[in-house]
């Protein structure tokens, strides 16, 4: 059994501090958001949907400068595998900041990297890890995308990428070529396999298959204007696309299928990696070793750190051919140590697989209450809720239209009542939750007791009269409302 750190006490309401907010610090606050808003891009993202001002955290909670308490379900959109300021993750930075160590050194080897490097090691895949290279590359997933898709079309001599509908893989040029969002000549964009909404119509297994045989068919048709690409990239889960996870079948199959073409294949755990999905690497689930793995977010214990693993046999680069300044994060990679022996010593991988399965059961029960509810679904504590309009008339109709507008409402009703979660999918209408691994049964059931009460709050108000539905679609089991 998982030792888990001791939960602080949940409050089931946000918690106010002792004393009032006084009208300085309300002013101060709102000055901050303010300037925030005048200063700052166009293209802040989670700034607009929770305009808090976060001071202090630990473990799932953040406490605004309001002095109000958040249970933080975005983790940093995945990162904080252990939560904010876990005290091996802080024990972790100290011992070097401590120690005299330089903090900045290029790619020269360190003890700290030597030791990040054996426990990462430690994690992977074994015939994976008995013949890896390991690039540490700039500090964002993105940067360790771009040198993977580098790596494999230098390796192959090819330049074609296969990649996947819905997949999200970061926002520097090639990582966004590969993803769902922007078309490019060299990427072949694949079906995902999908559960809901499958676009052969069918889900399930079936639905894997099919999505599994139009690739292999494109590979070997010599007029599908599909050249041998230079590799594979996808994710395990994909994250950001609405928290879709593949069938385990479906991974094997997009295995095989590159393996017999000797097309690299790379997987993206960038977000589903360091027991996120109930296994430590999420590729786990399925057995695949993949060529590459893309590796960033929680690694660096919630400071920047990302890196490729690969095969010895691609490591085609001459010294040099990938480089970047900040690519030795030494504080990083001690917290990023730190986090994966505690994740890995703690079993909080499995923990994560029966939490997140109780988590999906519960809202499940939710889903059969609310005809908003149109699909849950998810893989260990990566947890996917999305909102749809249903048909009114025809309660049961395949695959109702997403419902953004409701998305951006449970969120906003699940800030009110000291929750935060992210928005993802095609029209951001999936309301997700990343919690940490270290979550206490209690934090859980306070986490969806918020949800619930958010959702009935914005289904409400967002769909006002009543009856919010007809309620001669809804005989047996009746609003919950
Ligand atoms: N790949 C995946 C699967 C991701 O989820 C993300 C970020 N959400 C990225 C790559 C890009 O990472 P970053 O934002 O650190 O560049």
């Amino acid at each position: 059994m998982a030792v888990i750190e001791p939960a602080p006490a949940v409050p089931s309401t946000p918690q106010a501090r002792p004393g009032k907010r006084t009208a300085a610090e309300g002013s101060a606050i709102e000055g901050i958001l303010r300037r925030q808003s005048l200063r700052e891009s166009a293209a802040r993202t989670y700034a607009r949907s929770l305009p808090i001002v976060p001071v202090r955290a630990r473990g799932l909670t953040i406490e605004g400068a309001d002095g109000r308490r958040y249970l933080d379900c975005l983790s940093g959109a995945g990162t904080l595998a252990l939560g904010h300021n876990h005290p091996v993750v802080l024990e972790a930075i100290k011992k070097v900041l401590d120690s005299g160590a330089p903090l900045h050194v290029l790619d020269l080897a360190t003890p700290v990297k030597d030791a990040f490097t054996t426990e990462l090691f430690a994690t992977l895949p074994p015939t994976l890890a008995d013949d890896a290279r390991i690039q540490f590359c700039g500090p964002a997933g993105t940067d360790a995308v771009e040198a993977a898709l580098k790596l494999v079309r230098t390796a192959t001599g090819r330049s074609g990428l296969l990649s996947f509908t819905g997949a999200y893989h970061g926002m520097t040029a090639g990582a966004l070529d590969a993803s769902g969002g922007a078309p490019d000549v060299r990427v072949t964009r694949l079906p995902y396999p999908q559960n809901y909404r499958c676009p052969f119509g069918v889900g399930g297994e079936r639905g894997a298959e099919l999505s599994a045989r139009w690739t292999e068919n494109l590979l070997d048709d010599p007029k599908s204007g599909v050249a041998t690409p230079a590799g594979m990239i996808l994710e395990p889960v994909q994250g950001e696309g609405g928290v879709i996870p593949a069938p385990d079948t479906w991974m094997r199959r997009m295995r095989e299928i590159t393996a017999a073409r000797s097309i690299p294949l790379i997987a993206d755990e960038v977000q589903t990696g360091v027991g996120r999905t109930g296994t430590f690497w999420a590729v786990e689930h399925s057995g695949v070793v993949p060529d590459v793995m893309v590796l960033s977010k929680a690694i660096g214990g919630s400071l920047p750190l990302a890196v490729i693993v690969y095969r010895s046999e691609l490591d085609a680069w001459e010294p040099g051919a990938h480089a970047g300044t900040f690519r030795g994060n030494q504080l990083a990679m001690a917290a990023g140590t730190a986090t994966l022996a505690y994740v890995r010593q703690n079993r909080l991988a499995d923990r994560a697989a029966t939490l997140g399965a109780r988590m999906l059961g519960r809202l499940q029960g939710l889903a059969a209450a609310h005809p908003c509810i149109g699909d849950v679904r998810g893989r260990g504590l990566m947890i996917g809720v999305e909102l749809v309009a249903p048909d009114t008339d025809d309660p049961g109709a395949l695959d109702p239209p997403v419902d953004p507008a409701l998305a951006v409402a449970v969120q906003r009703a699940c800030l009110d009542r000291g929750l935060i979660v992210e928005l993802g999918g095609r029209h951001s209408g999936v309301v997700r939750l990343l919690p940490p691994l270290t979550l206490s049964d209690e934090q859980a059931e306070a986490v969806l007791d918020r949800f619930a009460d958010a959702l009935a709050a914005a289904e409400r108000a967002h769909r006002p009269g009543p009856p919010a539905y007809d309620t001669r679609h809804r005989n047996d089991t009746g609003p919950s409302h």
